[in-house]
């Protein structure tokens, strides 16, 4: 018998990681599910031994892509499949896509398109299904529910958090720590590390923590800061400051940082998802339109 299939993003944190286990649990012998986890190769490698340990240990099967960049073309990410032995570690789809692109930041966030959303579409698309017309299932929780997009059903896109098993944060950290394994990492260094979307508070602890994690930004911004479409040089972090700047900032704080640092752009942080399609409060510096979502980049 044919099941109807359920696309499931699961983006290696906690909060897709709980709904991905409840989905199986409700709909397990009803629907063909298709769990994915797109690494970009810059994921904590905490973040990778949880989606490993996720398929131990609740059998989530979760199949693993990585991004491949068409250079010299129109075209948008393909896939290739991995597993956990061989997932990038070192940046390198991260850097393929920025060879093309340029360095994503708040004005040009692509990164999510062409190595989260375009790897999973095209293995979709392997399976034989359309994204369009199958479900997919995004791990926001109901106390994320700005983040919902209001057009989400013409994507086809699901949020069983918010409507079917409303959740909040709190359900989620309960949950796990009944679990017998856990992420393992704090809330600043989930997702890709440095991630450009994170405040500027989180970048600073994540340099008190360690500082080599920025070593492989520098290196993209010493090779490829003139790449892409831009309006003077691309750096990655908010305000236009590339990884020098940041941590000139930090290093005049004198090692402390103030809880009430300011950072305007606080609202559009990546906490812990990075959702595979665009949110309602994803900070848009230029409109969105139909080729950020399906079509062909930039
Ligand atoms: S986590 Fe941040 S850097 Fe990584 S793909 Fe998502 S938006 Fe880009």
């Amino acid at each position: 018998m044919t099941l109807p299939p359920l696309n499931i993003s699961f983006s290696g944190g906690r909060t897709s990681g709980y709904m991905t286990k409840k989905l199986m649990d409700k709909y397990r012998g009803q629907r063909e599910f298709i769990v994915v986890f797109a690494n970009t190769g810059m994921e904590h490698e905490k973040t990778l031994d949880f989606v490993h340990n996720c398929d131990r240990h609740f059998g989530f099967n979760t199949v693993w892509v990585e991004a491949v960049v068409h250079h010299g073309q129109r075209k948008s990410s393909g896939h290739k499949v991995v597993t956990y032995e061989t997932a990038s570690r070192n940046g390198e789809p991260f850097e393929d896509y920025i060879k093309k692109y340029g360095i994503p930041n708040v004005a040009f966030p692509s990164c999510t398109r062409e190595l989260k959303l375009n790897a999973m579409n095209s293995y979709v698309q392997s399976r034989g299904y359309d994204i369009r017309e199958i479900p997919t299932a995004i791990g926001i929780r109901a106390d994320e529910k700005r983040r919902v997009r209001k057009d989400a059903s013409d994507y086809n896109i699901v949020y069983p958090l918010v409507d079917e098993f409303p959740t909040d944060k709190q359900d989620v950290l309960d949950w796990w720590e009944d679990q017998e394994f856990d992420l393992g990492i704090e809330e600043f260094e989930g997702n890709c590390k440095g991630c450009f979307k994170k405040s500027i508070r989180k970048q600073f602890m994540q340099i008190a923590k360690d500082p080599s994690v920025f070593d492989w930004h520098r290196r993209m911004e010493q090779r490829y800061r003139t790449v892409g479409l831009q309006y003077g040089e691309r750096v990655f972090f908010r305000g236009n400051k590339d990884t020098n700047a940041l941590f000139a900032e930090y290093a005049a704080l004198g090692g402390s940082i103030p809880r009430n640092v300011v950072d305007p752009y606080e609202n559009g942080g990546c906490s812990e998802s990075c959702e595979f399609l665009p949110t309602d409060d994803t900070p848009a510096p230029r409109a969105w339109t139909i080729w950020d979502l399906f079509g062909v980049a930039v």
